[in-house]
């Protein structure tokens, strides 16, 4: 029976021929596989909707555990603004990277689904790139579990004389157990929150300062690298754009 599913592209591998497999993000079942027969056929009207970062309901025969066949698809939007320019596909490959690694770790929630589309939608609407993928990284590491304790020193528990955020020890820093970390401002901690808690979605302008940014940018990528143990090339090819 033919079903429609609400998904995003994250992955496509030619097959064949003519056809290719795309993976595919969906709201309903998380990360599934679909067979997009003759998808590559120059004529074929699955050829332009079966592209990386398709956003759009799949009509699909679904099958549990196996390769769900594709029928045809609506697009929702078609992220025309992210598609032309390199730096933010580039911010998009990398999310849906991610969200792949955080899913394949077995542990879909509807959330993260949300998380990520909300996530591509605002890059679609021109908000800063590297502030959004914060967002949604910090939002994520839950999941990686490796959340982030910013409520006390990560040595001692201590909550009193916290004088920094160090990414190398995980968290923050007390007065007695400082050991020479770089010293970031302690307000930091309470924007790195805000990213925590806050709905992608609502967002509709950020202002927050250029050195904020990096800063928070810097830490959350250390973190990411420190603890989360994942290796993605679309990370390393952002940070080389980031130094730019
Ligand atoms: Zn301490």
């Amino acid at each position: 029976m033919l079903e429609k599913v609400e998904g995003i592209i994250i992955k496509e591998t030619p097959y064949g021929e003519t056809s290719k497999i795309i993976n595919v993000l969906t709201k309903e079942y998380g990360i599934i596989g679909i067979m997009c027969k003759g998808a590559m056929g120059i004529k074929s009207k699955l050829r332009s909707v079966t592209l990386k970062l398709t956003y759009g309901i799949f009509n699909i025969y679904y099958k549990k555990d196996k390769l769900s066949l594709l029928n045809s698809v609506d697009i929702i939007n078609s992220l025309k603004n992210i598609k032309e320019d390199i730096t933010l596909i580039s911010y998009a490959s990398y999310i849906c990277d991610l969200v792949y690694q955080v899913i394949k770790n077995d542990n879909y929630e509807t959330k993260i689904y949300d998380n990520c589309i909300n996530s591509l939608l605002k890059l679609e609407e021109g908000l800063n790139p590297i502030v959004i993928t914060n967002i949604l990284e910090v939002k994520l590491l839950d999941y990686l579990g490796v959340g982030l304790n910013l409520t006390s020193c990560v040595s001692c528990g201590s909550k009193k004389n916290i004088v920094t955020l160090s990414s190398e020890k995980g968290g923050l820093i007390c007065k007695d157990c400082y050991e020479g970390e770089r010293i970031v401002p302690i307000s930091l901690v309470k924007t790195i929150n805000m990213y925590y808690l806050i709905d992608i979605k609502s967002i509709s302008k950020i202002s927050l300062k250029e050195d904020v940014i990096k800063e928070i940018n810097y830490f959350i990528s250390s973190f990411y690298e420190d603890y989360t143990g994942l290796y993605l090339k679309s990370k390393a090819f952002l940070k080389t754009i980031e130094k730019l």
